[in-house]
């Protein structure tokens, strides 16, 4: 049974303010944070005010067309980016410990996720650095290149599941190629950022290279996707918020990249050791509570196994140990707010009125141990239809669906069977059947025999609904780069397309 847990006081008691042209800024109002593993007052954050985001903007306006941070070389920037990872990973115990307070996740998976984001800033910080462009053959005597340079001011604007480390996949390409940003943590989860903030004036980054502004969507994000001054936007969260931004960055057409939400299936033929893909099954759905947007939430079963895939995963779902994220022994935590465990349990209760079959979990864990924390159990559907709107919706929660199929067209066009197409996985010993299926997927993401393994160096972002663009590996670079071509003439004549009269 769990323990409620109270939160170190001296660890978040304190002035949370945003960072603007190089100084935390006081002013705006104030938002209270509660604490996802007991349901109680965290501490208190600046929310930023209307004038606060002009400022933040303007900031990184300036810094951009005066500073000296797009005209450094390459190097330059990289040895920053170097020194930053270092501070990531000096600072690792005590980020991931905000965030696990912050957002309810487990301690060893926020420190997971510190070493991944200090991994990001080294991977850029190493990319940059190597040959790119292009020096095409021209008719002579003119010589051409193609050049990289940074696209100017960057709005980024992140969710609540992977604090840190979504603010990390934006910041380090874009810092690595020369841009300036304007970042917007969620409203939610607000504190590494403001960390981040603290190692930035630490590392003497120029002012106005990277500001935080604070607070919620609409006030402070909005105003970001649809200024004039932003040259490019780019977002992580869900596919209703994704259109939203993407009409406000029509103001000027900037660049936008989406990393939207998922409903990703995970297919396990009747050949593989079906102890195995129940482990990865419980990895799939119920890492970080299952808020995570390529959680295998839609699991495609061969019928022969489908009665004994269901038996083993309702068996071993029961065992995961719920509770606060600073306990050793938990394996999954709390919802990060109130509201988002109102909304997984509001799906648990559509499920039932589909008429799915809840095979294991459905609640909220409450009282004794839990307190008022935000825990809701484990939760598997069986005998749904793929009509069923849990089926369809992206639920962002500890919560599967296990759909059955007899063909292996029938399993792909489940899979391919919604209006989203991040990831999705096979299970299969048949490897040549396997790679046949992995190939019909419309997913950006997809593994054989396996799930969740990612890699800095591998392009991260979904076919269909699930988003626009690509990020991380060479792709995520592309994405913070404008391209030039430079055509030099080397002998200039008079070009004699109008007669001289
Ligand atoms: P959300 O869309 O509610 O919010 C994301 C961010 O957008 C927050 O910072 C929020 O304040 C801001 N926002 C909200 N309304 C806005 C508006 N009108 N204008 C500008 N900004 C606005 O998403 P969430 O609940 O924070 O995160 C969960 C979602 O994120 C899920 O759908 C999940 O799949 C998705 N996600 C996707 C990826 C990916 O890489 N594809 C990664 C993580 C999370």
């Amino acid at each position: 049974m769990a323990q409620t847990i109270t939160a170190p006081k001296n660890k978040v008691d304190r002035q949370w303010h945003q960072f603007i042209g190089g100084q935390f800024k006081e002013g705006g109002s104030e938002r209270t944070l509660f604490n996802p593993a007991d349901g109680k007052p965290l501490c208190k954050v600046a929310e930023s005010s209307k004038q606060h985001v002009e400022q933040a903007i303007q900031a990184a306006r300036k810094a951009f067309d005066e500073g000296p941070w797009p005209k450094m070389s390459a190097s330059e920037r990289s040895a920053f980016l170097f020194k930053l990872a270092d501070k990531i990973d000096e600072n690792a115990q005590e980020l991931a410990e905000l965030e696990s307070l912050n957002g309810g996740k487990p301690l060893r998976e926020a420190l997971y996720d510190m070493g991944d984001a200090a991994q990001c800033f080294r991977y850029y910080a190493g990319l940059v650095t190597k040959p790119t462009g292009q020096s095409i053959d021209v008719p002579a005597p003119s010589v051409t290149t193609v050049v990289r340079e940074p696209i100017g001011v960057c709005g980024m604007i992140v969710p609540w599941n992977y604090p840190l480390l979504m603010a990390a996949w934006k910041l380090a390409p874009a810092l690595a190629a020369g841009n300036t940003c304007v970042l917007k943590p969620s409203e939610y989860t607000p504190l590494t950022a403001i960390k981040l903030a603290e190692i930035f004036q630490e590392l003497e980054l120029p002012p106005g290279v990277v500001n935080i502004v604070l607070g919620g969507g609409q006030n402070v994000g909005q105003p970001i996707a649809e200024s004039m001054l932003v040259d490019k936007v780019a977002f992580t969260g869900s596919v209703k918020t994704g259109k939203i931004i993407a009409s406000a960055a029509l103001s000027n057409l900037k660049k936008t990249t989406l990393e939207l939400g998922g409903k990703s299936p995970m297919i396990v033929f009747a050949d593989f050791d079906l102890d195995i893909a129940v482990d990865y099954a419980l990895f799939a759905i119920y890492c970080n509570a299952g808020q995570v947007c390529s959680a295998g939430s839609r699991m495609i079963v061969e019928q022969s196994v489908y009665p004994a895939f269901i038996k083993k995963m309702s068996a071993r779902a029961k065992q995961i140990k719920v509770g606060a994220g600073n306990l050793a022994d938990t394996e999954m935590g709390p919802l990060v707010s109130e509201q988002q465990m109102n909304r997984v349990l509001e799906y648990i209760d559509i499920g039932k009125k589909e008429g799915a079959k809840l095979e294991v979990g459905g609640e909220r864990l409450r009282g004794d141990g839990y307190g008022d924390g935000y825990y809701v159990s484990p939760t598997i559907f069986s005998n749904v239809k793929p009509t069923m709107r849990i089926v369809q919706e992206e639920i962002f929660g500890p919560v599967v669906v296990v759909q059955s199929f007899t063909t292996e067209q029938e399993a792909i066009e489940l899979a391919n069977g919604t209006v989203f197409g991040l990831a999705g996985a096979v299970f299969s010993n048949d490897i040549t059947r396997a790679y046949r299926v992995v190939k019909a997927l419309k997913a950006g993401i997809t593994w054989v025999n396996g799930y969740h393994s990612t890699y800095n160096e591998c392009p991260w972002g979904g076919y269909k609904q699930s988003g626009w663009g690509r990020e991380l590996g060479t792709f995520g670079l592309d994405e913070y780069t404008e391209i030039k071509q430079v055509n030099i003439n080397l002998a200039p004549e008079a070009v004699g397309w109008f007669e001289k009269r």
